[in-house]
Parts: C-alpha cells; sequence; structure tokens
C-alpha cells in the first residue's frame, strides 16, 4: 500500500525522535527526574508573557472573522510588513513587505525555497554535520544532496571545499548558524568567504546559486556574539527565520521567509515560494500567531538561563574527561566521542539514562548532540551518570 519513498523513510525513522520516544518510556520505568534526556532541541523556558498576552488581547478585541479567517497566501500585509521593518532596523536592510512570506515555521520555509528553485536532479550542498532534515527536504523535490565535510577544526564551513563541490546543477548552497548541532555560529569571514567562492562559481557556470540561511537560532547567540545577516554579503540569498526556539514556540509553527529584490528572477522567485506554499497544502501561517508574533517583534527568549545551561554542561563534561565544542549559540553541545562508534557510545550512555543523540544522525559521525534546553537541575543531577560514562570508557577526568 505505502509508496516505495516513504517506506523508506518509516525504516529509517529519525533516530532523534526515536531517542524521544524511548525517553519517555525510559522514564514510565525510572521516573522522569531519573533519566536525562538530551535528546529533542524542544525549548524548555516559555514563551515571554508578552506572547501570552497578545494573544489573549487580541482574542478578546479583533473581529473573529477577521482573526480567524483566511487572507493572502503571503501571510498578513501588516505582519510583513512590520517584519521587514524591524529586519531594518536591526540589520539595516531595506526590505517591505513584498519581500516578505509568512509560513508555519523553519521547516515548511525551507521546502518552499526548494521547491521553487529544484528541478529533479539539481544539486543542494550542505556542510556537515547538518540538520538531517535538509536531506529529506531535497529528497522532496528529487533534488540531489551534496555533502561537504567538514575541514576546519572548528566546523566552520571550508570555502575550498565548498568551491570543490559546485558543479553546474548547483543550485542551492544551505547554511544554519547558530548550527544545529555544532553550536557553532558561522564568523563574518567565513560567510565573507563563501559569498566569493559562490560569485565565482555564478559566474564561471552562468548560473544563479542561491545561499540558503536556515536561522531558528539567530537569537540564540552568547557572549554577545554576532551572527552576520547573510543578504547583505551575497545577492541570491534567502532566508528561513522561525520564533519556534526564539520565542519557545515550536508547537505553534510560525516563521517566515526573506526574498530580498535583488535575487535572481525576484519576482518568480518570490510568486513561486507563495504558490508553493499553497499547493503543498500550507495555505497561510496559522493567522492568530501572525498576529501575536507582529506584536512581539522586540521581545526573546531569556538567553541568559541557555547560557547558564552552557557552562555548567561544559563544565562538567570537561571534568569528566569529555572533549566538547564549547558552543557560541543555539542549545547544543557538540562532544566527541571516546571511541570512533558514536551509536555505540550513546547505546552505553543510556546504561546511566542519559540521552545523546549520535552524530551520525547529523552525518558528523565520532560526536553525539546534547541538547541543553533542558532545566538546570537535569544538567546538575546528570553529573554523576556523565561519570560513570567516562570512567566505563577510560576517560581521566578531575576533581
Ligand atoms: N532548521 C534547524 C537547523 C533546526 O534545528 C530546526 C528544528 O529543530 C528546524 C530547521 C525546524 O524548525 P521549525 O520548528 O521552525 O520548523
Amino acid at each position: 500500500m505505502v509508496s516505495e519513498r516513504i517506506k523508506k523513510l518509516a525504516m529509517n525513522n529519525s533516530a532523534i525522535r526515536a531517542m524521544f520516544e524511548e525517553g519517555r518510556v525510559m522514564a514510565e520505568k525510572y521516573g522522569r527526574e531519573n533519566v536525562y534526556d538530551f535528546s529533542l532541541g524542544n525549548p524548555n523556558y516559555p514563551a515571554p508573557e508578552a506572547v501570552k498576552q497578545a494573544m489573549i488581547d487580541l482574542l478578546n478585541e479583533e473581529d473573529p472573522v477577521y482573526l480567524h479567517g483566511y487572507m493572502s497566501n503571503a501571510g498578513f500585509e501588516s505582519v510583513r510588513a512590520a517584519v521587514a521593518g524591524s529586519l531594518n532596523d536591526r540589520f539595516g536592510t531595506a526590505f517591505t513587505e513584498n519581500n516578505i512570506i509568512m509560513v508555519s515555521g523553519a521547516s515548511p520555509g525551507l521546502n518552499i525555497v526548494l521547491k521553487t528553485l529544484l528541478d529533479p536532479g539539481d544539486e543542494v550542498i550542505v556542510f556537515a554535520p547538518y540538520f538531517v532534515e535538509y536531506g529529506n527536504y531535497t529528497a522532496n523535490y528529487d533534488g540531489k544532496l551534496v555533502v561537504v565535510q567538514p575541514t576546519t577544526a572548528d566546523f566552520q564551513p571550508s570555502p575550498e571545499a565548498l568551491e570543490a563541490a559546485i558543479t553546474p546543477r548547483t543550485k542551492v548552497v544551505i547554511v544554519n548558524s547558530p548550527n544545529n548541532p555544532t553550536g557553532v555560529i558561522y564568523s563574518e569571514e567565513t560567510i565573507k568567504n563563501l559569498a566569493a567562492v559562490l560569485e565565482k562559481k555564478q559566474a564561471e557556470y552562468g548560473t544563479s546559486i542561491f545561499l540558503l540561511s536556515d536561522e531558528p537560532y539567530r537569537e540564540l547567540a552568547y557572549d554577545g556574539a554576532v551572527v552576520p545577516f547573510i543578504t547583505k554579503y551575497y545577492r541570491n540569498t534567502v532566508v528561513c527565520y522561525s520564533w519556534s526556539k526564539s520565542l519557545s514556540l515550536p508547537g505553534e509553527r510560525i516563521g517566515y521567509v526573506v526574498i530580498p529584490s535583488e535575487v535572481d528572477d525576484f519576482e518568480l522567485v518570490f510568486s513561486g515560494a507563495v504558490i508553493s506554499f499553497r499547493v503543498l497544502g500550507y495555505i497561510n501561517a496559522p493567522s492568530l500567531q501572525q498576529l501575536a508574533v507582529a506584536r512581539c517583534l522586540n521581545e526573546s527568549t531569556d538567553v541568559s538561563a541557555y547560557d547558564a545551561n552552557r557552562r555548567l554542561l561544559y563544565d562538567g563534561l570537561t571534568k569528566c574527561g569529555f572533549e566538547c565544542v564549547f558552543p557560541q549559540g543555539a542549545f547544543y553541545m557538540w562532544g566527541k566521542s571516546p571511541i570512533a562508534d558514536d551509536k555505540a557510545f550513546s547505546a552505553a550512555a543510556k546504561k546511566y539514562r542519559l540521552l545523546l543523540v549520535p552524530g551520525s544522525s547529523f552525518a558528523g559521525p565520532g560526536y553525539v548532540r546534547i541538547a541543553y534546553c533542558v532545566s538546570s537541575e537535569t544538567i546538575r543531577n546528570s553529573m554523576p551518570s556523565f561519570r560513570q560514562l567516562a570512567e566505563e570508557f577510560g576517560l581521566k577526568g578531575v576533581e
């Protein structure tokens, strides 16, 4: 009954989701407080109070026919104008509502851009380790995923490796910063180098190569780190943003796509993306959520709580003898597995009720991802388990 494509997907069902389910079963067996679930990027801090208030005010004040009705597939014009204005204030850009499409999260944003740009066999370049859904989204439109391995020790994408991977069929290069799973922020120098390679290759092949910037973690940056706004560095950039993480609203499904007027074939790309949103069956982003986030454009989740978790976890793990990338953004820590087989390592961690996602799930074997969007107690209480795990693998900790 089921298509071959879906059969294959169902058999390889996401390791992260599978682990989430496993965590649920373990919690029933051992008690929730005794299971240290670092598997899922589900924000544990609530949305700011202003978000709740905006929704209540909208429900009380607005005409329900307007509030719950259909609108243009691109979203409410007033909301798109507010988003454009907020970006212009923050990044010195010159967007209008005609550059913004409201979408139901970053995932649909990525899908509509790929649907708009890809013909079967067109190539999409990603930098490993990467958010595994990029492969599925590319396959949705019969594109070919081309994985560029990290060649720098600090997980910045290598311009040389990018240049070597580009062919006349390259349509899209996806970047994600702050990065899931490494927590790395791509530096301005990295972005400039990537842009130079793309310009050179576009000229060489006479093609358009779009840089698709997936930015659900834009606001989650620590120590005052700057996340470069990529449209300023490369003309053919499209941005996918989501409030899933920055306002702790992953279940509400709300975000936007920015398509700058200077991209090649702007009119077609913009209208193509709006049509893609419709024909993929999304129709429009949730109306109440659109209007609520438009009232909360200056709100953000409390990054200081994630920051405290980041330090607590990093200090604890390095004291146990683990080697980790100190995250600059997002809420993930990328830890080196003490053995080459990260799946075996993360299976061993389960003995101590630690749920860590094997790096292979992100095309990053030899590592594990530890999501620290959990309570600080979970991190504190998990430390004896991490220490036992470290001892099992002969790591030398410090007192
Ligand atoms: N892109 C990356 C890198 C992510 O980590 C996630 C979610 O975890 C998404 C996209 C999807 O975000 P959304 O919930 O807004 O669809």
